[in-house]
């Protein structure tokens, strides 16, 4: 199951987190969103999501 990083929503793997290097992961994360431009996305701009990726919704 993926992990979602608690500071950036991203979803990973494995490893510490693409985006800000920490390894803040929660398992307990639901809804998913694929953000293939950050830039132009509306909902990107309401979850504060500046890079594209998967991302969480909610991260607990
Ligand atoms: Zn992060």
């Amino acid at each position: 199951m993926k992990r979602a990083c608690k500071d950036c929503k991203i979803l990973v793997d494995a490893g510490a987190c693409p985006l800000c290097k920490n390894s803040n992961f929660g398992t307990n994360w639901n809804g998913r969103i694929t953000v293939i431009n950050a830039e132009k996305s509306a909902i990107a701009k309401k979850l504060t999501i500046s890079k594209n990726g998967d991302f969480a919704i909610k991260v607990r």
